[in-house]
Parts: structure tokens; C-alpha cells; sequence
């Protein structure tokens, strides 16, 4: 009897558990994507980067003479419906670990196995389980280097090769059309411009892989905190769909600690921020929606999105250059660089007094390599009511963050038009992604801060004293 494989954040043919084992199980395997919330994410950005990667796991398993069956709804229902119409005994998958994904998984597992059918999770997405790491006193970890310390040493098995032969059935369930889901469908700014800045695939994530590891991880140190530099592997977006596995990102990463390349541990650090970000989210669901520290719901964070100061952040218009170039950088391309993503949740959580809610949401509106865990945690962490999260009274200063990173303001002129004579070609794409009802434009002064850096660092410090808890 076939297996149906049942794909979702491991779009994937190498180095997959489920997919290796679905192969080996003997019979036909019958590939499948879902479309629905769970995996979806509820953000348009999100939606078509998704709908790009779908496209191209289907394409490599025709290239190996299967197929990928495209069904939409509830889960359960549509693959008891398939099992009917193709006579499946088992249903294989990799895991997810956010609250709205294991609920889902819990569910469809449990009835499945009353059905006699064989329903087995594998671990694809993660290099660690969230229940195999603990502390020496037992629990989750909550502070990160700890839980650095206690697995950087952990033998990771080598990743597993794309199947040689994946069984093909010798008739094919009906598969819906990708381009009728229409995922590119709420992209108000415009698909086709970050389009062009998307990497798409396994194939893609494998060289980018490559030639970051080449070329950039032995300046990792460094080259990392500079945004106007592609100074890291950009590979989140690609790690986000699982289109690579972080098991061969980690290995490739060992690999380069042995050959002495100098940012290599460094880089391996971060792999494992993503790991710690799951396992919180694993452990403290509600990570992802509440503040993880619950005494924080008392501070006096403005939730109005209406706000205009709300409005200057999300368009770019805050008169803070830092600000303002990151917000457009993740408008045009959908994706942001690592410092500035800390420098504008700073700005919007501390200088603006916002609740770090409506920063996440814009974020899973525009990011490509949105993700549950690592968003709810750059959140809470920049807001300083996450776990391990830098303390609210220590607020980055946008300005000399932009003197020390962007000395010679080359990610300011990359994304800022105004003021310039000749603005750059990045700068003026931002100006054609957004809408008109935003009444700006390139030939615009540029602003004066709505809240400038020394005002909001004694506006946040005010606001945290006298804070209720
Ligand atoms: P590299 O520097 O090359 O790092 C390699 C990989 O390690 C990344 O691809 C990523 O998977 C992981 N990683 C690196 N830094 C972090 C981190 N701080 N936390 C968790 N994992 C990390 N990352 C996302 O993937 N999706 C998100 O939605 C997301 N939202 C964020 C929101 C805020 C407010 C902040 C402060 C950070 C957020 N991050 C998020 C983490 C980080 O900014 C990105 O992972 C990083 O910029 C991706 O670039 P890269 O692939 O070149 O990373």
C-alpha cells in the first residue's frame, strides 16, 4: 500500500527523515502539500514565498518521476480523503512544533492510528528536540548561552543524500493547480518586486550554502553587523521552508570550525538561536502571543495601530535613518538584516512605547523567511519581556548604532531616496512597491524624527520606572 508523504516546512529531497523512510518503506510514495492555515502563516509575504518554494519541490520530484498531489483544507479530512482514493496505509511528515501545528498534528495523528493507519513523525526541521534538551536541573533552557554550552558538543549525525529512486504509484490521485491557490494573491506591494530578490529552492539554498561558506562565514565576525554588506548566508529564507536542512548547515558549519575559518563558531551560535527559539516556543506556547513574562502585561505599551507614530514606522517615515532604511529594505525585498531587525523592534517597543504585537504582525505581513519561533523571540527579546531578553532600560540608540554599522551611510543611500540627487535604484523600487495612499515620494524633503533619539531613550526610561511591577 502507498505512503503518502506528507510535506510542509521540509520542502525538501535531501536530507529528509520522513521523505528516507517513506522510500524505504517499500511501496509507492505518494508526495503531498496542503494548503492550509497552519503551515500557510496568515502573512501575504509569507504566503507567496511559500507558493514559490511548493513550486519547486514540485518540480525536483518530477525531475526524480513523481509528483506532487495539491490538495486544500483541514487536514485531517483531506488526507482521509486521499488515503480513500489511493489506498494509503501510512501517512509520514516532519515535525512542527509551534502551538497552532502540534495541536493540528496531535489530532490528525491520533485519528489516523484509530483508522489502522500508520501515522509516523519524523525530525526534519530541527537539529535538536525540544524535549532532549534540559537543564541540569531538569526543564526547558530559558537563557541561551547555557543551552549553547550544554550542545555545542553534541554529535550531530551526518545528513542523509536525496533519495535515488522515490516510488511512483502506477496511477496518480487528482492534484489541484498551484496558480488557482492564488498565494501571491494579497502582495499589495507587489510580487514581482520581491521577486527579484528571493532564492528559491534546494538547489539555490545548497549553493548559497556553498558559497557562503566559501567566501563569507570566515568574516562572519564582523561582516555580520554591517546591513549594507552581504556579510551573512541569507540562508533563513531557505531554512524557513526547509528547503535546506539545519543539519547540513550545521555540519558544513563544523566543517569550516576544523578548517580554522574564523566565523565559523560564531555562525554555528546563531543556528542554535533558532533552535532555542523553538524550543521556547515548544515549551511556553504562548510565547508567540502573550508577553513571556506575564508581569509585563502591565506596562503602558500603546496597542492602537491607528497611532500616527505607529503609521511613520511601518512606512518608513520615522525621520530615523536606520529606521527608515530597515522598514523599506523588508518592504522591497522582504527581508531585513539581523541588527537593523533589533534596531527598529527597539525603536518601536522603547522610543514609540508600541507593544511589540503590532511590530510582529507587520513582520509576518512582509517577511519572506517568516518564521513562529525566531519572530516571537526577536520580539520579546527586543522588547525586554522575553526570556533571556535585553533589559528594557537598555535601549539602542539608532544613531550611533548607524555611526558605528553604516559609517559611510551605504545601507541609508541603498534604501533613502530622499535628500539624495540621485537616489539609488533600491531606493526608488520602494517608491513604486507602496501605495499612493501613503502620498510620498522620492522628491520629498527628508523628515525631521517624530521621536528623536535622546527624546525616546528618556521617554522609555520614564515609562519603565514608573511602570507597575
Ligand atoms: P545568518 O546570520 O547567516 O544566520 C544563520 C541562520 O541562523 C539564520 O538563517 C537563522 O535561521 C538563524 N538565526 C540567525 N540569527 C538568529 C536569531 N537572532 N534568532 C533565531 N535564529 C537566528 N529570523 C527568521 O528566520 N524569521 C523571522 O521571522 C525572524 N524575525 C525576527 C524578528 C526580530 C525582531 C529579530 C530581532 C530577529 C528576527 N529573526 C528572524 C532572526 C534574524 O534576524 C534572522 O534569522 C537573520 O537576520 C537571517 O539572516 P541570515 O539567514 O543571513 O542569518
Amino acid at each position: 500500500r502507498p505512503v503518502l508523504m506528507w510535506f510542509r516546512r521540509d520542502l525538501r529531497l535531501g536530507d529528509n527523515p520522513a521523505l528516507t523512510a517513506a522510500c524505504k518503506r517499500g511501496g509507492p510514495v505518494i508526495p503531498v502539500f496542503l494548503h492550509d492555515e497552519v503551515v500557510d502563516g496568515q502573512g501575504a509575504a509569507p504566503r507567496f514565498r511559500l507558493g514559490l518554494s511548493v513550486e519547486s519541490l514540485a518540480k525536483s520530484l518530477e525531475e526524480k518521476g513523481s509528483r506532487l498531489i495539491l490538495r486544500r483544507g483541514d487536514a485531517l479530512p483531506t488526507l482521509r480523503k486521499l488515503i480513500e482514493e489511493t489506498g494509503a496505509g501510512a501517512v509520514y511528515w516532519s515535525r512542527l512544533y509551534d502551538p497552532d501545528a502540534i495541536d493540528r498534528d496531535t489530532k490528525v495523528k491520533e485519528a489516523l492510528k484509530e483508522d489502522g493507519i500508520e501515522a509516523e513523525s519524523f525530525r526534519g526541521h530541527l537539529l535538536f528536540e525540544p524535549w532532549t534538551v534540559e537543564t541540569k536541573t531538569g526543564g526547558f533552557y530559558k537563557v541561551y548561552t547555557p543551552m549553547w554550552k550544554a550542545v555545542k558538543g553534541t554529535d550531530i549525525d551526518a545528513p542523509l543524500s536525496r533519495p535515488g529512486k522515490i516510488p511512483a504509484p502506477d496511477t496518480w490521485p487528482d492534484s489541484d493547480n498551484l496558480a488557482d491557490w492564488h498565494l501571491a494573491k494579497d502582495m499589495r506591494r507587489g510580487a514581482d518586486i520581491v521577486a527579484r530578490y528571493v532564492t528559491v529552492g534546494e538547489d539555490a539554498a545548497s549553493s548559497r550554502l556553498g558559497s557562503f561558506i566559501a567566501n563569507g562565514i570566515a568574516d562572519y565576525d564582523t561582516a555580520r553587523n554591517l546591513p549594507w554588506k552581504e556579510g551573512t548566508s541569507h540562508l533563513s529564507e531557505n531554512l524557513t521552508y526547509g528547503e535546506i536542512s539545519p543539519r547540513t548547515c550545521w555540519h558544513s558549519g563544523i566543517r569550516a570550525r576544523e578548517e580554522g575559518k574564523g566565523g565559523a563558531e560564531t555562525w554555528l551560535k546563531e543556528l542554535v538561536w533558532r533552535e532555542f527559539a523553538y524550543h521556547l516556543v515548544y515549551h511556553t506556547p504562548r510565547i508567540t502571543t502573550a508577553n513571556w513574562r506575564e508581569d509585563w502585561d502591565a506596562f503602558p505599551w500603546n496597542e492602537d495601530e491607528r497611532k500616527a507614530e505607529v503609521k511613520a514606522w511601518k512606512q518608513g517615515r520615522t525621520g530615523i535613518r536606520f529606521v527608515d532604511a530597515a522598514m523599506r529594505e523588508m518592504y522591497v525585498t522582504g527581508h531585513m538584516h539581523n541588527r537593523a531587525r533589533m534596531i527598529v523592534a527597539s525603536y518601536l517597543t522603547k522610543h514609540l512605547l508600541c507593544h511589540w504585537k503590532i511590530g510582529l504582525d507587520w513582520f509576518e505581513e512582509h517577511l519572506i523567511d517568516w518564521d513562529p519561533a525566531s519572530n516571537a523571540l526577536g520580539w520579546q527579546w527586543s522588547a525586554g519581556s522575553g526570556p533571556d531578553a535585553t533589559p528594557y532600560f537598555r535601549v539602542f540608540n539608532p544613531v550611533t548604532q548607524l555611526d558605528k554599522f553604516d559609517k559611510n551611510r551605504d545601507y541609508v543611500s541603498a534604501w533613502i531616496a530622499e535628500g539624495y540627487d540621485s537616489p539609488s535604484k533600491t531606493a526608488l523600487e520602494y517608491f513604486q512597491a507602496i501605495p499612493e495612499h501613503w502620498h510620498m515620494s522620492p522628491n520629498d524633503p527628508y523628515l525631521d524624527p517624530i521621536v528623536t533619539a535622546d527624546e525616546g531613550r528618556k521617554r522609555a526610561l520614564n515609562a519603565y520606572e514608573n511602570r507597575d511591577f
